[in-house]
């Protein structure tokens, strides 16, 4: 704890208890992370960027401009080959409602309807740094994998009963270790940890 008073605050552009946990797991030894609320940010920012990179840069560079303080965010989605990357950007809305994963899963399943295995796509994570001063990073971590023709799993959330990762099983059946060690927002992070030490270097 007396350590973190001599780090650098970074304000995670969130307010999202996993994602927290998974920023500081990763950056707490370097940074004292905080959330949005607890840097007293209370704003819907609105993601109308057309890549991963400029909506994870919008909602940084949005936290940093009202702080004076460094800020790091994430833009996450799903895209599948098949469907020439869709869902994308709109992973989160695809059914025309925000947040609505049933509906999501439902509506990937039903335009896939046609497509043979393996069907394959990936978990897209850009990570956005801001820092006063600096030139951001922005670096992109992604988790390879296919979707399935039925849902598997309890765990998870979004397309997670859906997408079968490397050990074969799907993001709702894995432990959170496992996700948390191969997810493309722990390999977006570690891109933009390794971008941090080689500009210090
Ligand atoms: P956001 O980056 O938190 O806005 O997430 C965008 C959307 O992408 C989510 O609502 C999910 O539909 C999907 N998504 C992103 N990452 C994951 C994941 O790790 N598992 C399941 N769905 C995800």
């Amino acid at each position: 704890m007396e350590e973190s008073k001599t780090l650098e605050r970074l304000i995670v552009a969130s307010n999202n208890k996993n994602k927290l946990r998974e920023f500081d797991a990763i950056l707490g030894h370097l940074f004292q992370v905080v959330s949005m609320r607890d840097a007293g940010i209370d704003a819907d920012i609105e993601e109308d960027g057309v890549t991963f990179e400029d909506n994870a840069l919008i909602k940084a560079q949005y936290v940093m401009d009202h702080t004076g303080c460094a800020a790091i965010a994430d833009d996450s989605g799903l895209e599948v080959d098949a469907l020439g990357g869709a869902p994308g950007v709109y992973s989160a809305r695809y059914c025309g409602r925000h947040g609505d994963d049933e509906a999501n899963n439902d509506l990937l399943l039903e335009n896939l309807r046609n497509v043979p295995a393996p069907r394959t796509g990936r978990y897209v994570a850009a990570i956005a740094l801001v820092r006063p001063g600096k030139q951001p990073i922005v670096r992109r971590g992604t988790c390879d994998g296919e979707i399935l023709f039925e849902r598997r799993g309890q765990g998870g959330f979004g397309y997670d009963p859906l997408f079968q990762c490397e050990t074969g099983e799907t993001f709702a059946e894995v432990s959170m270790e496992t996700k948390n060690a191969i997810s493309h927002r722990k390999r977006g992070i570690v891109a933009v940890l390794q971008a941090l030490s080689e500009e210090q270097a």
